[in-house]
């Protein structure tokens, strides 16, 4: 733990508080040391009085820190104190050190690369020393950055772009190891690209746990284009005093290259043997998505100022080009998303049908077209479309409740079993979904399915057990685990997670659903009250016609009635019969008439609803076919009672009377039965079946239609046509349903309900 989280009253890391948290917890930027390669002078610009010194600035520059402090730079600095204060106004100093000037001190015999900086109120001068390895000649490392950038221009695809800069960066920085390093969304890492010497182990491949780079560590990775230590073994310099005395703070050292790095970290790099690094975020959209990371192992490697430059260029160069190929590679994809986007519109358009148009493996486009998934279901009205690789009908209808409960239009996860345990069974075929809810009332989704990511993944350590705590010195400390032995675990019940721009995709096609079916809504809506407005005129027009045509048909049927008593002897037989027709006809005409007149009854006349003893209504509807029941000796059924329902009973007994009286008429068996009863559902199904004619399949519409007859007209005896029609729209305004299911010859069941069903 560094000093100043004391300093700064955060709570010491004990025994008992020691969590993986804690790593990140602590305060990389304010070690109150720097690495011993180099000095620092804290200066207060205002009379650029030197306020804070390393404690090693007796062997670097030549004058102990407390001879520094409270003395102008140019007492340092000597006659070039003007040009370099002159460079320091002409500089910007807030992004992070530049290089001022190159210096050598009397009384010490190593030359030093002055840098500044500002940050936190204060100046920050580094000086740091030349290394006494040969670095390579400018003009030399220039053409080398050069031609790289040529080659990572002319390479296609992000993969290769990694493996050409890690080759590179390697041959100009002389490092043992240097790998391209990407962060998932939780946290943890991956070597994507690796360069090497052959005698090394490779990484390649290996994922690292998230714990192996805390939070602050990564966010001192996107301040700073390039961290260098070249030695994990340096022996630190503080600054006298602790504190700077103008703003009463220790240092903020984000942004210095000399910053002292954690306890932890370098004991994480020597347990891996690890003996020098040097680590370039890889940045896009202002997001840390990566590192370049280069790692000595066999001894310290201090790498001159201008090839960590020509790094940290290339590095910046890999950044840019990394996120362009990338944005390439994703927005061709969104392209795609949205063509098939529209496709799926314009068909639901023709055909509102969800299933049809979505989930049907016929259609030319289906939602497995819209992104990568190895099946997807559409749950609708009731109904499981499955393409693909799926769980099984009855899985995703469990699924789709248990959905429902998520309050998410958008939902998604990349691990499904553990959010949703009876997953684990299909795990195989589906860790991951990606869904959306297409109805508001309805539990009605488009769901998406991803499997199982078989994914052996090489964990750099024991990721349940990422720290070891030990007791050395009788101080307690957390230490990063010492062995990075391969550790192999496997990702169960995990997908391939979902990309933003999917869920994006999902997004917007349910809002271009949403849309059809509000704009469908709308205009059933209107149509229905076209159809209702034309129903009521045609009500009254069947009603004032009717009334109107009866008129003359009584003064037909009078005459005729006259004419047939007056005359009777002198009309001739012939013509006798004609007028009998006459009269027969007539009275057909009366009874067609009231017909209609009823049927526009039944659609004008308020219903009278009340609890209602079926029971007793099916008693009294019988007293009417009494005769017809005698005269056919047809066995009556009631296998058990109705029970009781809210409804008009004068309309409902004319139904069961129409019902009844058909049933027993169209039967042609010796034998004849009629059965009254009700089958459990919701709501109750009443019916009335018989053993009688039956009806062919073609006609079991045909027969709702008013005056329609289907049986033999010599047969059977029966009415006009017109019962059917008015018990069907009796039962329709009690918001019920009447229908029929028949075998020709075998009989018919009639059901009817008496309310809505339902969802
Ligand atoms: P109607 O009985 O006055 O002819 P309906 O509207 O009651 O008129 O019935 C229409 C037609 O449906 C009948 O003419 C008959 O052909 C057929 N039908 C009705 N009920 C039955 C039944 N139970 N079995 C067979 N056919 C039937």
């Amino acid at each position: 733990m560094s000093r100043a989280d004391t300093m700064h009253g955060h709570a010491l890391i004990t025994a008992k508080n020691v969590d993986l948290s804690n790593c990140d917890r602590e305060l990389v930027q304010y070690p109150g040391a720097i690495q011993g390669h180099g000095a620092m002078l804290i200066v207060d610009e205002a009379g650029y009085i030197i306020r804070q010194a390393s404690e090693n600035c007796a062997a670097l520059i030549g004058r102990p820190a407390a001879d520094l402090l409270g003395k102008n730079i140019e007492e340092v600095f000597g006659p070039r104190a003007p040009e370099m204060l002159e460079q320091l106004n002409r500089m910007s100093l807030e992004n992070g050190p530049v290089h001022v000037v190159r210096e050598s001190f009397a009384g010490s015999a190593m030359g030093v690369n002055i840098f500044a900086h500002r940050c936190d109120g204060a100046l920050i001068l580094e000086l740091e020393v030349i290394s006494s390895q040969p670095s390579e000649p400018t003009a030399h490392l220039y053409s080398q950055v050069r031609e790289t950038i040529a080659m990572l221009e002319a390479t296609s695809g992000v993969q290769n772009c990694f493996d050409l800069a890690v080759q590179r960066i390697r041959s100009f920085t002389g490092y043992d190891r240097v790998m391209a390093y990407r962060f998932a969304e939780d946290g943890s890492g991956q070597v994507v690209a690796e360069a090497k010497c052959d005698t090394l182990e490779p990484y390649l491949g290996l994922h690292y746990p998230a714990t192996d780079i805390p939070a602050p560590a990564r966010r001192l990775f996107g301040l700073s284009w390039l961290r260098h230590l070249p030695d994990v073994d340096y022996v630190q310099a503080r600054l006298v005093p602790e504190t700077n005395p103008v703003t009463g703070r220790p240092v903020d050292m984000s942004y210095a290259i000399l910053r002292s790095v954690s306890a932890m970290y370098t004991g994480y790099l020597k347990n891996m043997g690890v003996h020098s690094t040097m680590v370039m975020p890889l940045m896009k959209e202002g997001e840390l998505w990566g590192l370049i990371s280069a790692m000595h192992h066999s001894g310290p490697r201090h790498v001159p100022y201008e090839a960590r430059m020509a790094a940290e260029f290339l590095a910046h160069m890999l950044s840019m080009l990394m996120a362009g190929k990338e944005n390439a590679e994703s927005y061709s994809q969104r392209l795609h998303m949205t063509a098939v986007t529209d496709q799926l519109v314009e068909a639901l358009c023709r055909d509102p049908n969800l299933h049809a148009c979505l989930g049907s493996p016929d259609a030319p486009v289906t939602l497995l077209s819209l992104l990568p998934a190895q099946g997807a279901a559409v749950v609708s009205e009731g109904r499981v479309s499955l393409l693909g690789a799926t769980p099984s009908r009855n899985d995703v209808i469990e699924l789709a409740a248990w959905l429902s409960t998520q309050n998410q239009l958008v939902f998604n996860t990349d691990r499904l079993p553990e959010m949703f345990p009876a997953a684990a069974q299909y795990k195989s075929v589906c860790s991951g979904i990606l869904s959306a809810r297409v109805s508001t009332k309805s539990p009605e989704f488009l769901i998406w399915f991803r499997p199982e990511q078989i994914e052996v993944v090489n964990w750099a350590g024991d990721p349940k057990k990422p720290v070891k705590i030990s007791e050395a010195e009788g101080e307690l400390r957390l230490q990063p685990r010492n062995s990075f032995a391969l550790w192999k675990e496997s990702v169960l019940g995990r997908s391939e997670p979902w990309k933003r721009s999917e869920k994006e995709a999902v997004a917007n096609l349910r809002q271009a659903i949403l849309d059809i079916i509000i704009s469908r809504a709308e205009e059933i809506q209107r149509i229905n009250q076209r159809l209702s407005q034309a129903n009521e005129e045609l009500d009254s027009f069947a009603y004032v016609a009717s009334h109107d045509l009866k008129e003359p048909l009584r003064g037909v049927h009078h005459m005729a009635s006259f004419l047939k008593r007056g005359k009777e002897l002198e009309l001739s037989d012939a013509s006798m019969e004609q007028v009998d027709t006459i009269l027969k006809l007539t009275r057909r005409m009366d009874d067609l008439i009231e017909s209609l007149l009823q049927y526009s009854r039944t659609g004008r006349v308020e219903l009278v609803l009340e609890p209602t003893n079926l029971d007793a209504l099916v008693d009294e509807a019988f007293v009417p076919c009494r005769r017809l029941l005698n005269e056919t000796g047809a066995d009556l059924r009631r296998p058990a009672p109705l029970g009781s329902a809210i409804c008009d009973r004068v309309r409902i007994r004319e139904v069961l009377t129409n019902l009844i009286s058909n049933a027993l008429k169209y039967n042609d068996k010796e034998e004849r039965w009629v059965e009254i009863g009700v089958e459990d559902a919701n709501p109750p199904r009443y019916y009335v079946r018989d053993n009688g004619i039956g009806i062919s399949e073609e006609s079991t519409d045909r027969i709702f239609e008013i005056f329609r007859r289907v049986h033999d007209k010599d047969k059977f005896g029966g009415g006009n046509g017109a019962g059917l029609t008015i018990a069907r729209r009796t039962i329709e305004r009690h918001g019920g349903k009447l229908w029929v299911e028949s075998e020709v010859d075998q009989g018919s069941t009639f059901y009817f309900t008496l309310s809505p069903e339902t969802p």
